[in-house]
């Protein structure tokens, strides 16, 4: 058998549990690791906590004398806790995050050493950045480009480093990251959300997003997954028949936890207490060896920085216990991909989640307001929030039947439709004393008993009203969720601010009372908005026609869908918005584009590699075997042997036939990548390998599929899903 393949099973089959132990109650652990609130009231000034405090309130600028005060005191609790080096932490367009670690450790020049770190150094620094992709913002002979302090996201230890939350913007201003347009996102929410809240209640101050994430993932052991070439290099398995026993017995959901994935969770969700990370939930996914993690939500931004944190620490705790974290959205063809759903929802300075309704009717007309203008905003905006989710690995998940479709739409439930189809029916202007109490006592009014036991769900929905949140589930496993929670932000700010700007309208220019202005807005928006709602089968073919006919996108490829970006109607959005300029959404379009292109063209070079080393000398030597075993035959029974190598001559038909159709398939594959990779216009790129090149993929895999299933098992090269699934 294959050296490479039975090494791995061997070393596999051997895997001792390495068991784990908690020492330390959670509650006492949690953000042992971060400069958190106790740290900063126990190291810093007076002075300097205020400032802390004040830039996340209200994002004002720390001075640098402060930033001295600061940097000095977290210095010395780092160091106190064994550090030894610091690192600016941030997110390039690469998805990933990125350091650059700094020794504390310097040299004065009369030769004597200290630990220095000052607020120079905690405020702003300038990696050599000319590597990290800017879709042309930052040309390579300036390449400078610097991180900056974002005080919002607390300090940590991670290893021997402290890592400082930074955004990381090129010389002239413009965003080469993720987090820079999310925080500038957050901020018009929170305006335009506060002047909306304080119709309600004045004492309000400032609205967060709240973000909680549901990661899902597969382990494999790590001997196995380094044995697939595929696996390595693009995070999925190009090929691989299905196993015999897949997820049909529904067995794996929600049942026990194998021992070793739970060991490693444990010791996975220790490291995330310490660093600050409020890990809850964990449980079996669907697909076999297939789990996923939820924490208790937090305010956006940090939610996203833990989010990538944690996707770190995984494969690092995975590592020590052998395994090998998946996160692409779709590692194994024939089982269930991986997602992170992102629930959403916003909350006031004053403990209020406006997306859940209240004991009074003007807490239940509170959330109403915030509820309809969020369907309103993804109405209006949903081809933009489908592009913030496309990416070449996300797009094997959309609309394959166990992710919700491209087509975004919001599911709400029977009851709150209810609600919404009364409301439409609410009068023009002003409202009769009578109508007021009904609509208090009978429609507003019913709101929370509806929500408790608001228990429909529908698991098809890509958006969908989950009793005090929105759960957008078509975000994938891999993706930073700082672009979806970027784009979902900024569309309901827009949303918000307009809505604010029309009952004020009505209750200035047609003297109507601010809940009759309120009023009669949402009835507008109810009926302007119904085509975003629906409640059946997203996954049903009904209703990709009945899309088709309310004119909502379904845009099933990445290409097509980062069209959008860049329209005119997005471009100004972001600007009005002030998140992204428009040289901002262009350089971030094309940097999507060649992710893409890229992608895509390494997954087809791995795929001629896999083909040309593995399978087809794999195919030729069982062939050989056969050949010989025939010639055996032919040997004793001479012209009538045909007769006795029945199914041996049909076996090797049936592998030649594959066999020339892999090697035709692949060429014709390299040759479609050739042309692609000629083409100047990188649009036109992108779509030549997503409608030239990748259609190939299907087809010779299932070729190669079909050749694993004749050869002779010791002579596969490749470790099998039944061995990569299964063995724990
Ligand atoms: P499920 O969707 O699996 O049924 P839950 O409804 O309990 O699970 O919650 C799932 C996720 O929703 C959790 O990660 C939780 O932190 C998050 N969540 C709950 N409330 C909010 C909120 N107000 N804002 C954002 N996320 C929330
Ligand atoms: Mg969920």
């Amino acid at each position: 058998m294959s050296t490479q393949r039975t090494n791995a099973i061997r070393e596999s089959s051997k895997r001792k549990t390495r068991s784990f132990v908690e020492q330390i109650r959670r509650s006492e652990l949690f953000g042992s690791h971060v400069f958190n609130e106790d740290k900063m009231v126990q190291y810093l000034t007076r002075d300097a906590y205020e400032s802390v405090k004040n830039a996340i309130f209200t994002g004002s600028k720390i001075d640098r004398k402060m930033a001295d005060q600061i940097a000095e005191s977290m210095k010395a609790w780092a160091l106190s806790m064994g550090a030894t080096h610091y690192t600016h932490w941030f997110q390039p367009l690469t998805g990933a995050t990125a350091e650059k670690h700094d020794a504390f450790f310097d040299l004065m020049p009369n030769g004597r050493a200290l630990e220095k770190f000052g607020g120079g150094q905690l405020v702003q620094q300038e990696p050599d950045a000319s590597s990290f992709p800017s879709g042309g913002i930052r040309n390579t002979f300036e390449a400078r480009g610097y991180t900056a302090w974002d005080p919002s996201s607390p300090a940590f230890i991670y290893g021997a480093t402290l890592c400082i939350p930074t955004i990381f913007v090129s010389y002239t201003g413009e965003a080469l990251d993720n987090k820079a347009p999310l925080l500038r996102a957050l901020h018009a929410v929170d305006q335009a959300a506060t002047g909306v809240a304080r119709y309600f209640d004045k004492s309000v101050n400032k609205v967060m997003a709240t973000l909680g994430w549901e990661q899902e993932y597969f382990l494999i052991d790590k001997a196995l997954a380094s044995s697939r070439p595929d696996l390595v290099l693009t995070g999925r398995t190009l090929v691989g028949q299905a196993a015999a026993k897949g997820q049909q017995l529904d067995d794996h959901y929600f049942g026990v936890i194998p021992r070793r994935a739970l060991n490693f969770m444990k010791d996975l969700e220790v490291e995330c207490t310490k660093l600050g990370i409020p890990v809850k939930t964990r449980h079996n996914e669907v697909a076999p060896n297939q789990f996923e993690l939820a924490p208790v939500f937090e305010e956006a931004n940090l939610a996203v920085d833990h989010n990538l944190l944690l996707m770190d620490v995984m494969e690092k705790v995975a590592d020590r216990h052998d395994l090998k974290v998946l996160f692409h959205e779709k590692p194994f063809a024939g089982i269930n991909g991986s997602g992170k759903h992102n629930n959403w929802s916003l909350a006031t300075d004053t403990g209020v989640n406006l997306l859940s309704p209240g004991s009074t009717p003007m807490k239940n007309l509170q959330f109403l307001t915030f509820f309809v203008n969020t369907i309103k905003a993804v109405d209006t905006y949903e081809e933009l929030l489908r592009a913030s989710i496309a990416s070449a690995t996300n797009d094997h998940r959309l609309g394959a039947n166990e992710a919700p479709p491209a087509i975004f739409s919001i599911f709400i439930g029977e009851q709150l439709s209810a609600v919404l189809d009364e409301l439409e029916g609410v009068s023009q202007g002003k409202l009769s004393p009578e109508e007021k109490t009904e609509l208090k006592l009978n429609v507003v009014g019913k709101i929370p008993e509806i929500l408790l036991d608001n228990t429909d769900r529908n698991r098809t929905s890509p958006f969908a009203f989950t009793g005090n949140k929105f759960e957008m589930r078509g975000v994938g496993a891999k993706m930073n969720c700082a672009k979806p929670m970027t784009v979902l932000n900024t569309i309901v700010a827009r949303q918000l601010i307009e809505f604010k700007k029309e009952v004020d309208k009505l209750i200035e220019k047609k003297k109507l009372k601010k809940d009759e202005a309120i009023f009669n807005v949402l009835r507008e928006y109810i009926k302007a908005s119904k085509r975003i709602r629906f409640d059946g089968d997203g996954y049903s073919e009904n209703w990709q026609k009945e899309a088709a006919k309310r004119k909502l996108s379904n845009n099933k490829t990445t290409p097509e869908a980062l069209e959008i970006v860049v329209a005119k109607a997005s471009v100004d959005l972001f600007r009005d918005m002030q998140v992204m300029s428009e040289v901002e959404v262009k350089a971030r379009h094309e940097v999507d584009l060649e992710t893409y292109i890229l992608q895509t063209q390494i997954e087809g070079r791995v795929f001629n590699e896999l083909v040309n080393t593995q399978i087809i000398p794999a195919a030729i030597a069982y062939q050989n075997k056969v050949i010989s075993n025939i010639k055996g035959i032919k040997e004793i029974y001479g012209s009538g042997f045909q007769k006795h190598a029945e199914a041996q001559l049909s076996i090797l038909e049936e592998i030649s036939g594959h066999l020339a159709a892999t090697r035709k398939k692949s060429e014709a594959m390299t040759e479609a990548r050739k042309k692609a990779n000629a083409e100047k216009d990188i649009r036109k790129k992108a779509n030549a390998y997503c409608h030239e090149v990748r259609p190939y993929f299907e087809d010779i895999r299932y070729h190669c599929d079909k050749l694993e299933q004749l050869v002779d098992d010791q002579d596969w090269p490749l470790a099998k899903y039944r061995e990569l699934l299964f063995i724990r």
